[in-house]
């Protein structure tokens, strides 16, 4: 909880009991999560809570670069807080959407074929890696086990 107090008051953002409670949330799930299921969350402890205060704050973080949005392939929104500071990717699990940080990055060969092939200098790139985590491959295999 301090931990989220001090990120607040780095990024010079009020530091808001709903704030705090966002970040809690996001923090203690390695997942990506949807507004929608922040705010299921959210409402055990604080039940008025609604669901476009809690767009609003998802939105404030997330342009503070306190949280990330995440491209996903069912093209809905999803917020995750990376552990990680230092440049990294994510292994995205599209079967429970939990999220495993990779810091490890060997692009720049591509970088620079595709600098000298263009003409042009890259600056940044996105990875995202989507894919099926060992539990759910697991579970995955237990049921093709069973149709056999
Ligand atoms: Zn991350
Ligand atoms: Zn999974
Ligand atoms: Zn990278």
């Amino acid at each position: 909880m301090h931990e989220h107090f001090m990120i607040l008051k780095r990024h010079n953002l009020k530091v808001t009991p709903k704030r705090l409670a966002i970040l809690e949330i996001l923090s203690t799930n390695q997942c990506l999560m949807t507004p929608e299921v922040v705010w299921k969350n959210l409402k055990v402890k604080m039940k008025k809570i609604g669901l476009p205060t809690v767009y609003r704050n998802l939105e404030e973080l997330s342009k503070n670069g306190i949280i990330s949005k995440v491209f996903h392939p069912d093209r809905k929104l999803y917020y995750y807080f990376c552990k990680s500071l230092q440049h990294h990717h994510h292994f995205v699990c599209l079967s429970c959407q939990r999220v495993e940080e990779i810091n490890f990055c060997n692009i720049e060969e591509i970088q620079r074929s595709i600098e000298d092939k263009l003409n042009s200098k890259v600056l940044s790139h996105i990875i995202q890696l989507n894919g099926l985590c060992s539990n759910c491959l697991a579970k995955k295999s237990e049921r093709s086990l069973k149709d056999l």
